[in-house]
């Protein structure tokens, strides 16, 4: 079984969603059975939650507009794919599910409030919309292919927003409402990056999830492959958005592909490997508009694993605080005291630097999670405050830079290598942490300094030595 994934701009309008049935007809006949994970088209998740916070604030004639625009938006593809036979009763749908949205921002407007049980209701429509389609569009060109909402089959928690998946029962719901479909070769079109709760509340799974709802399909069903389609060739050495002359990565390990989404690159859900990694089932990263591409390569590190670096990332803003102490407690206690405190609020750490000569430390927290982390600590160490044992906590918003790839740490002066790369740049290191992760080195720069600091490391390790010369 094979797994597809397509992103928004691979649904991003009619002509790509024309493009996308091509790939999928060409994978049924070579690669049957194919269950195809979808998300919403391009900007519309952007548009729905746009609508809701005006909704919310009682802007009415802005939401008129909105829903107009998503009207449009889905009708041109209704009207440019389909037959005049079936338009009507496609467009129908199309009115229908944004209907239902209309009337969530109804109810929004009423209480001036946009809860989040009620928004991911909301969102659920971008999804179901492509989905419908998408799979709509297959069936007039003679593919058996129907739309499921992953409501039915992707069980979660009730963290609406950032759901989680409640595993064994999805597997089961998966099992039982995919591969029936699967047997009578009619290729299911699941909505990406929603869920919904055991007693059936609409839940999704945080922005970008259907790259991991498409994990999470792979694993269920026990597919040989996931490829992921998107609008690059592949991962490369670093964001396309902001070094011009990257690399594609043609393999990547499960854990080096974790650690870049983890650190910022978009082009992987954070989420997506965790589910893969037990079954060890291959992801292949593809651009749907130059399919004959080989595309990115994610799997389990063996014998011959490409060693070194292979990729830099960024993110920014995040909050970087620094916990100093006069001596009491220590930094074994200050840390041991900050490690469970922050777990207990949910905080997620990304990178712990530690001075013991000093008896401080800096941690960078993700900027969503800073105020929370703040006053979670203050309120661990309020005597410690109080006394002046512990200086005020720091706040600075940063950005942080990862140069990823497995071997890395074997290698004697990558770190100084980065340094000068940096030093020529003069873009000065805030903080950096080596050894934590066996293919990772993470630092902290100025968020000034970002892009220059991504070009220099990308120009001293990624760019061959040849090509420096040029
Ligand atoms: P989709 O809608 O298909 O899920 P995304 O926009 O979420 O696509 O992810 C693809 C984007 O990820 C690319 O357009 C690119 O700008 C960004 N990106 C960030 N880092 C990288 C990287 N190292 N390699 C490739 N793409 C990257
Ligand atoms: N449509 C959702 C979003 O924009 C999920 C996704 O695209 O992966 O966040
Ligand atoms: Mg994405």
């Amino acid at each position: 079984m094979l797994v597809m994934k397509f992103g928004g701009t691979s649904v991003g309008d009619a002509q790509c969603i024309a493009n996308v049935k091509e790939i999928i007809a060409r994978s049924v006949t070579e690669r049957s059975p194919v269950v195809v994970v979808v998300s919403a088209m391009s900007t519309v998740t952007e548009t729905l939650i746009e609508t809701a916070r005006l909704a919310s604030q009682g802007e009415q004639s802005a939401v008129e507009e909105k829903l107009q625009s998503l009207e449009r938006k889905h009708s041109q593809v209704v009207e440019a794919l389909f037959p005049k036979a079936h338009r009507r009763a496609v467009q129908k749908t199309v009115t229908d599910i944004l209907g239902e949205f209309a009337k969530l921002c109804a109810g929004m407007a009423l209480v001036g409030e946009m809860p989040l049980r009620a928004l991911d209701a909301g969102l659920s429509v971008g999804e179901r919309l492509s989905s419908t389609l998408l799979a709509q569009h297959l069936e007039t060109n003679g593919i058996a292919a129907q739309a499921v909402d992953a409501s039915q089959c992707l069980l979660t928690d009730d963290n609406f927003g950032n759901a989680k998946p409640l595993l064994k029962h999805t597997h089961d719901a998966m099992r039982r409402v995919l591969l029936p479909l699967a047997e009578k070769k009619c290729v299911p079109i699941v909505t990406g990056f929603l869920g919904a709760t055991r007693e059936g509340i609409r839940t999704t799974l945080g922005r970008g999830g259907s790259d991991y709802s498409a994990a999470i399909v792979a694993s269920s069903l026990g597919a040989a492959e996931l490829w992921i389609w998107t609008d690059v060739d592949g991962v490369m050495s670093a964001d396309p958005k902001m070094v011009e002359k990257g690399r594609i990565v043609k393999e990547l390990t499960y854990e080096e592909a974790a650690e870049l989404s983890y650190f910022g690159a978009k082009v992987l859900h954070p989420k997506t490997l965790a589910p893969l990694q037990s079954s060890r089932i291959p992801v292949y990263i593809k651009n749907t508009f130059a399919p004959e591409k080989a595309g990115t390569r994610i799997g389990p590190s063996h014998e011959n694993s490409p060693q070194g670096a292979k990729a830099v990332t960024s993110m920014a803003p995040v909050a970087l605080l620094t916990l100093r102490s006069n001596g009491t407690p220590g930094t074994t206690e200050l840390l041991a005291r900050t490690f469970a405190a922050l777990s207990h609020s949910h905080v997620d750490i990304l990178m712990v630097t530690q001075s013991s000569y000093q008896d401080s430390f800096c941690l960078l927290v993700p900027q969503s999670a800073a105020e929370m982390a703040q006053a979670t600590l203050e309120h661990a160490f309020r005597l410690e405050l109080s006394h002046q044992y512990l200086d005020p906590l720091e706040r600075q918003d940063v950005a942080a830079i990862a140069l990823i790839g497995e071997g890395m740490k074997g290698t004697p002066g990558i770190a100084a290598r980065v340094f000068g790369a940096l030093a020529r740049e003069k873009v000065s290191v805030i903080a950096i942490a080596q050894g934590s992760s066996e293919s990772n080195i993470s630092l902290v720069v100025s968020q000034e300094g970002r892009s220059a600091a991504v070009r220099a490391i990308h120009q001293e390790f990624l760019v061959p030595a040849a090509a420096q010369s040029v």
